[in-house]
Formats: structure tokens, sequence, C-alpha cells
């Protein structure tokens, strides 16, 4: 079984959906499905977190959030009616809007909701059960993730032979309340999702081919590197590669599953 993460761009609009199916249908091994929130469509546009987080500091502030969380809502609207999907995913968003103007949500339970109803859609549409992450990452006291308990409540919640979409970036702390992972955590969902169930390994899919030899915004189509280690990977995190979250690798790591870092957009390309 193989389990598979994508990012933010690769979760930005219906057509980049599409991709994502035709990528798991080319392979029935990926069963597991880690989403990122909506990413930018074009340069410009709005990642969805930033959107939400925008949206608390107006609440605090006392501002009007309508403008910015009703963007969000087409956001998604229109990714669910491109699709043609049977859900609907209004009435949650609506009552969401509700209880955000009122101040009951906090911080870190609204800025999840991107991978949240990313996950929704992506379940409805593949025909995958929904697994929320707050079901099974399970923090400790001290916003460390708890291992064990959370490899063991995934290892509950699967139902064997059948597919998952798991929402990135949150779990839940001992009192149930949504805790969240710092910026671009979702890699460390997946990956914590490959390392709970044995995966043979840990697709992350993403806008680049890889690891590249150079900045692609500097320079004009660098080679990808085949293949790194993972301390290497890690000091490239580190070192701001922006490839993924340097707390991706100790899970994956810990069990020996290899990591492919591929490009949504090139599937056929071997990644990293
Ligand atoms: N959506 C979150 C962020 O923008 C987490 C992620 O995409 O990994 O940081």
């Amino acid at each position: 079984m193989k389990v598979t993460k994508f990012g933010g761009s690769s979760m930005a609009d219906a057509g980049q959906y599409r991709k994502v199916r035709d990528i798991l249908l080319a392979d029935p091994d990926r069963k597991v499905v880690v989403v990122s929130a909506a990413g930018k469509r074009f340069s410009g546009d709005h990642k969805l977190t930033d959107l939400l987080y925008l949206c608390y500091s107006h609440v605090k502030y006392g501002v009007d959030c309508s403008p910015i969380f009703d963007m969000i809502t087409s956001r998604y609207l229109d990714i669910q009616k491109d699709l043609n999907l049977n859900l609907d995913l209004a009435p949650e968003l609506e009552d969401l809007k509700k209880r955000v103007a009122a101040k009951q949500v906090s911080r870190e339970e609204l800025v999840s909701r991107g991978e949240y109803f990313s996950a929704k859609l992506m379940a409805s549409y593949l025909g995958f059960r929904f697994i929320d992450a707050a079901d099974w990452v399970c923090f400790d006291m001290d916003g460390k993730v708890n291992l064990e308990k959370s490899y063991a409540a995934l290892q509950g919640l699967m139902t064997p032979g059948m597919g998952a979409v798991i929402p990135g970036f949150y779990g839940a702390m001992p009192d149930g309340a949504i805790h969240t992972f710092s910026r671009g955590g979702s890699d460390i969902t997946g990956s914590l999702a490959a390392a709970a169930l044995d995966a043979e390994v840990y697709e992350n899919w993403t806008d680049v081919s890889g690891i590249l030899m150079a900045d692609p915004r500097i320079v004009d189509d660098p080679l990808s590197i085949p293949e790194v280690t993972y301390d290497e990977l890690r000091e490239l995190s580190y070192s701001g590669a922006q490839v993924l979250h340097e707390g991706t690798i100790f899970p994956v790591r810990e069990k020996n599953i290899p990591l492919n870092i591929r490009n949504t957009n090139d599937p056929d390309h071997p990644g990293t």
C-alpha cells in the first residue's frame, strides 16, 4: 500500500483534482491520500490557508470578515460544482461563517478548515472514505505528536481494501481541541500516515519533479536529483529548499519507508 500526499497547488481547482484522480487510478496501491488546503491557481492568487488566517485576524480586531470568508466559500463551492459532486458543503460553510463571526472558533480550528474541506471534496470525488485527522493525529500537552497512540488510532479507523482521504496539517489535543503543525505541516501528516500503516512508499506530490539542482525561479529547467539520503533531505529542508516541511523525515525514516517526491503536473517523471 502506498500513502500519497497532494500539496496546495495539486488541490487548487477542479482541473487539479482530475489530475490527482488520474494519478491514483494509475496505481491501485495508492489507497491513502493526504491533502492540503487549496493553493494558488496562478501567481497573485491566494492560498486558502492565508485567507483563513486573515479572516481570523479580522474577527479578532472587530473587522467584518464576510468578504474574505465569501472568497473561501466560493473557492470550495466552485470545485464542488465543477466536479459535479453529490456532496454539498454550503451548509457547513455557512455554519462555520456564523460561528466565526460569533467568535466561537479558535484560530487553529479555523485555519485547519482549508485541509478539512479539501479532504471532504476529494473523498467525495474519489468515492474514498473521509478520515478526519482530529480522530487520529493525537498531540500531547507539550504539542508533540504521540506516535504510538496516533498510529494505533489510524490503524483502527482504516477499512481494509477501501481508500481513504485524510486532511493534513492538524490533529487534536488531549481535550479534543484542534491543534495545527507549523505552516506546510501537511507533509508531516502524510509521513505519519505512511509510518502508521507501514506503507511501501510515501509519495509526496507537489509542483516540482523532486529535489531540483537549482531554484527554478532563478535557473531555467534545472535537473532533479534522483536520490538523496534522509539526512541530506533533512538538511536541505532545514536550509530552506522549500520542498518539504523538515518534520516530515523522522516518521518515515524510523520505519525505513522510502519517500518519493513527485510532480502532479508531470506524473511520468520519477522525481526524487
Ligand atoms: N495549508 C497549510 C499551509 O499553507 C499546510 C500545508 O499546506 O501543508 O501551511
